[in-house]
This record gives C-alpha cells, sequence and structure tokens, in this order.
C-alpha cells in the first residue's frame, strides 16, 4: 500500500475513535447484543432499530476499547443504516474476508471500510476490527445476546 495512503487511512481510523459517530443508547432499538473481545479487552453494546422488512433503521452502540475497535464500530453503524439484513451479512463477509487477507482473488467493493484493511498485517487486531460485526450480526438475527470473539 502507499505511504500517503496508508497515512490518510490512519487518519480516518484517529478521528473515528476519537468522535465516534453514532456513539449512545437507542431509546427505539428493537434488537441488542454484547461483544467482547478478551484478548485486547474491548467491550461494546450495540442496538439497533429493524423494521418490518428487516432493514436496518438505525443502529447506535457503546462501549470501550481500542482505537481499532470504536473506529470499526463507528464506521460500521454508519454503513448499516439503511441497509437489509441480508445485505449488512454479506457487507461484513466481504469486509472479513479483507481484513483475514482471504480475499486475494475477490475484489468487493467495501466502501469506507477499506481504511481498516491494514489490520490484515496484525493478526491479533483483526478480532478488534470484526467485533462490532459480529455483534452486530447477533443483534439484527436476534441469534445470541452475548459475543465473544474467543
Ligand atoms: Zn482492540
Amino acid at each position: 500500500m502507499m505511504d500517503d495512503l496508508k497515512a490518510l487511512y490512519q487518519e480516518v481510523i484517529i478521528d473515528h475513535s476519537r468522535n465516534p459517530r453514532n456513539f449512545g443508547a437507542l431509546e427505539s432499538a428493537n434488537c441488542s447484543a454484547e461483544g467482547v473481545n478478551p484478548l485486547c479487552g474491548d467491550e461494546l453494546t450495540l442496538q439497533c432499530w429493524l423494521d418490518g422488512n428487516d432493514v436496518i433503521q438505525d443502529v447506535k452502540f457503546v462501549g470501550q476499547g481500542c482505537a481499532i475497535s470504536i473506529a470499526s464500530a463507528s464506521i460500521m453503524t454508519e454503513m448499516l443504516k439503511g441497509l437489509k439484513k441480508s445485505e449488512a451479512e454479506s457487507l461484513f463477509e466481504d469486509f472479513r474476508a479483507r481484513v483475514t487477507g482471504l480475499d486475494e482473488f475477490r475484489s468487493a467493493d467495501i466502501g469506507k471500510l477499506e481504511v481498516l484493511s491494514g489490520v490484515r498485517e496484525f493478526p491479533t487486531r483483526v478480532k478488534c476490527a470484526t467485533l462490532p460485526w459480529h455483534t452486530a450480526i447477533a443483534a439484527i438475527n436476534r441469534s445470541e445476546e452475548q459475543v465473544t470473539t474467543e
């Protein structure tokens, strides 16, 4: 990756970690989940409002963690709004493939999530980046109340 692009990505991550978007409680939530990444100490609670057509109308989170986990949650919440449950799930698959380096032969457009693609060089940080997603998927599927990366 070119150095100036790397620096730009880093700037976006720092901005989102310092001023997370959609941070707070969601009054109208009808599904939620908690996620923990014991390896790093990241913890977050995610709430969302899924309408009758399985469209994510709103999503918010609270929690604490490293810059990567907070930035990932912040960017994710921006992207999830307006997506159908199935679209959110396939975006996560593409994102996960990108950050784990399994997408060598794929070139899915993951939009803004691209800024986090650098974590593939740091295997221990991959869980920080994917934790918010595991939590969101659990919430919209109402499958588990708590997810852990371990
Ligand atoms: Zn972390």
